[in-house]
């Protein structure tokens, strides 16, 4: 048997305002904030945790965000760093459907794709203030063709994307020592992933539960969410499961945490 491993694959980095990364808050301003996804290399299989967003697609529908991404930080070529093809993968958790979260889904053919219940419904019956959110849609297109929702025009690829769904509910240890935890608030159906290692404390990825530490330090949330006090609640839960766990927490979105962090292709085990 082979210990689990953990890899974090920079995906690149997005701006946002100060105003929503630290809601009614601020200070505004530009913040460039790091996007990755987690590659967790598992006795039962290779895992991803949220696949980052598509430069393309934030050029077409969200180019105020002003995207980075080099080749190496696609999903492809984050692989490819430590010697893997995106048919190596063979599950894709999605933490929520955020176009941050699930651009390179799409590359990942051979993968099924692990998510909550609510937030595979949310992803084409959200609220209209989620709508740049949920926009990119490439992770499902068979979901998208049926529920109206735009593809982009020129990936004929993505006809022959067809992804099986495992969706979830409640808190779940979905293989030994790879736990998701429902910290909804964000997004309808938000999960939290928590990853039980040999030679260390557990991880504890908050993905867009809290997007810093100091998120977490100020206990403000981001501007982005569909229910704020709920989502105040995962914050805590956060808190509290790392405090029991002994857990450390990995932000989603940190420009101070991230350059602290060990990247690909270095790991965690
Ligand atoms: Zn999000």
């Amino acid at each position: 048997m082979t210990d689990t491993k953990v890899y974090l694959l920079d995906g690149g980095t997005l701006v946002i305002d100060g105003f929503h990364a630290f809601w009614n808050r601020g200070p505004a301003g530009e913040l460039r904030f790091p996007c990755y996804a987690v590659l967790i290399e598992h006795k039962d299989g290779r895992y991803i945790f949220d696949t980052g967003y598509d430069h393309a697609h934030v050029m077409r529908v969200l180019p105020f965000e002003k995207p980075l991404q080099t080749p190496e930080q696609t999903i492809p070529g984050a692989l490819a760093k430590i010697g893997l093809k995106p048919t190596d993968i063979n599950y894709v958790i999605n933490s929520h459907y955020h176009f941050d979260h699930c651009g390179g889904n799409k590359h990942l053919s051979k993968a099924c794709t692990v998510c909550h219940a609510k937030e595979l419904e949310a992803s084409t019956k959200h609220q209209p203030f989620e709508h740049l959110g949920y926009s990119d849609m490439t992770f499902a297109p068979q979901l998208a063709k049926q529920a109206g929702k735009a593809l982009p025009p020129d990936e004929p690829a993505l006809d022959m994307y067809t992804p099986k769904f495992e969706t979830i509910t409640g808190d779940q240890e979905i293989a030994k020592g790879l736990w998701l935890l429902e910290t909804p608030g964000h997004t309808a159906g938000h999960y939290s992933l928590m990853v039980e290692l040999k030679n260390r404390r557990p991880m504890l990825f908050t993905a867009d539960a809290c997007y810093s530490q100091k998120n977490m330090d100020m206990n403000c949330i981001s501007s982005f969410h569909l229910d704020p006090t709920a989502s105040l609640k995962s914050m805590h839960r956060l808190k509290a499961l790392a405090e029991k766990h002994n857990a450390e927490l990995f932000y989603s979105h940190d420009p101070d945490s991230f350059p602290n962090y060990v990247k690909a292709p270095g790991y965690y085990s």
